[in-house]
């Protein structure tokens, strides 16, 4: 990478740095799982099915089946009687043909038989009654006219024998779960859950259960990160804090490469600081790509490579931290993960106050919200980077264009919805 991809004190496009990172990161190996413990994991092979779902036309109604033309004319007061051949529960294997003027018993999900093209629903038959402790009545009457096909779930209906049902890249929900053992897959492949090493780096950090001394702040980065890589589907490995000091980076990236990471992600030591020590740890054990992003917050950005392995060097300030995740991170690990579909939904959102930038490409923390079915945005307060409750509340990022540094009320910007949380009813 060296050469080609460092662009020096040039500032990078949001969109150019994603794309550099996008082509530098490659779709893991896949694996396989059981169905049963593949929920949230992503689809590695397309599911064509192997057979029509449902397998065979049956009812979709407790009722009875019938010849639809033998019901023609039949209404409340004029009834058309039919002499009930056999009872049909789910699961029957020989019915028995219905001929006409018959009817068969039929409960939900059971065949069809053959000769019936309908099904009469037992509410409209004076035997509305399907238990099978209910005798068989030797005749039924029908009160209403039956169309062929009426109440009738058609073979493959659903699904088609042959037709890809799920494409790989999805993340398995719980209704594909249902569709996988619906056409009997009992073994799925799946692609394997990157491996996020997390560095955190600086003198004045301590950890979450130490007391601070003079001068000291506890990491926060280096949760933050873990929280967000497992929430995106990744397994985090903490590699703990680093000094300032480049060795000690150094042993923590080579710590990271033995315990199998996918990916590195550090936090802080990539400015311009006298003990910013990362890019040059980075450089001795990799090689280094590019620096500096148009963008606000996150503006310091490394990415490069350590052995083989991919490193974002994020800022260190916590809000830019986990933007700049957001913004790179982020897409980088779905398609590590074998996800198709890399961004977050975006929605317009009317600004209910004016805004400002710096003419970056900049990321405000905000709350969106509906109101007369219109997407409205406020930022949340102060937007300085070091205040990561201004994240806190917020449930979507403003997109502020490189080059505008004020927008006005009542304007329409695109927010990246960072959540989608449930409403209060
Ligand atoms: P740096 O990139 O080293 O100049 O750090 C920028 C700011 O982020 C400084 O105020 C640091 O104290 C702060 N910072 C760096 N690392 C962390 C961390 N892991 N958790 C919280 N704050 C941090
Ligand atoms: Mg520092």
């Amino acid at each position: 990478m060296s050469g080609q991809g460092d662009v020096g004190e040039t500032l990078l496009s949001v969109e150019a740095a994603l794309q550099r990172i996008l082509a530098a990161v490659a779709t893991l190996d896949d694996e396989e799982v059981d169905a049963t413990t593949a929920a949230g994991r992503v689809l590695a092979e397309d599911i064509a099915a192997p057979f029509d779902v449902p397998p065979f036309p049956n009812s979709a109604m407790d009722g009875y089946a019938v010849r639809a033309a033998d019901t023609a004319g039949a209404t409340g007061d004029h009834p058309v009687e039919l002499r009930v051949r056999a009872d049909i529960p789910a699961g029957d294997i020989g019915s028995a043909v219905v001929r006409p003027g018959e009817a068969s018993r039929i409960m939900t999900g059971a065949p069809l038989p053959p000769g019936a093209d309908a099904v009469v629903p037992v509410e409209a038959t004076d035997e509305p009654w399907t238990r099978t402790d209910r005798p068989l009545p030797g005749r039924v009457r029908i009160f209403r006219v039956a169309t062929p096909g009426a109440h009738i779930r058609q073979a493959g209906e659903d699904v088609r024998q042959g037709q890809t049902v799920l494409r790989r890249g999805i993340r398995l929900r719980p209704q594909e779960i249902g569709v996988l053992a619906a056409l009997g897959w009992p073994r799925v492949r799946i692609v394997r859950r990157p491996r996020v090493a997390i560095l955190a780096t600086g003198d004045e950090l301590v950890e979450i259960d130490q007391p601070l001394g003079p001068g000291q702040i506890h990491d926060s980065n280096s949760y933050v990160l873990a929280a967000l890589v497992e929430r995106t589907g990744g397994v985090p490995l903490r590699l703990g804090i680093a000094r300032d000091r480049l060795e000690e980076v150094r042993t923590r990236l080579r710590t990271g490469l033995e315990q199998g990471a996918d990916l590195f992600l550090s936090s802080a030591g990539v400015s311009v600081g006298a003990y910013d020590v990362v890019r040059a740890a980075v450089d001795a054990e990799g090689e280094m790509a590019f620096w500096r992003v148009n963008m606000r917050p996150g503006k310091p950005l490394a990415f490069a490579r350590v052995g083989t392995v991919p490193f974002l060097g994020l800022p260190g300030n916590p809000v830019s931290a986990a933007v700049a995740f957001e913004i790179f991170a982020r897409p980088a690990m779905l398609k590590m993960g074998g996800r198709t579909a890399l961004a977050r939904p975006r929605v317009e959102a009317i600004l209910d106050e004016p805004v400002w930038s710096d003419g970056r490409e900049s990321y405000l923390r905000a709350v969106v919200t509906r109101r007369d079915g219109r997407y409205h945005a406020v930022i949340t307060g102060p937007q300085s980077s070091g205040m990561l409750t201004s994240l806190v509340r917020a449930n979507a990022l403003l997109v502020v264009p490189a080059g505008v540094r004020e927008v006005p009320a009542g304007a329409i910007l695109w927010a990246q919805m960072i959540d989608w949380p449930e409403e209060v009813f």
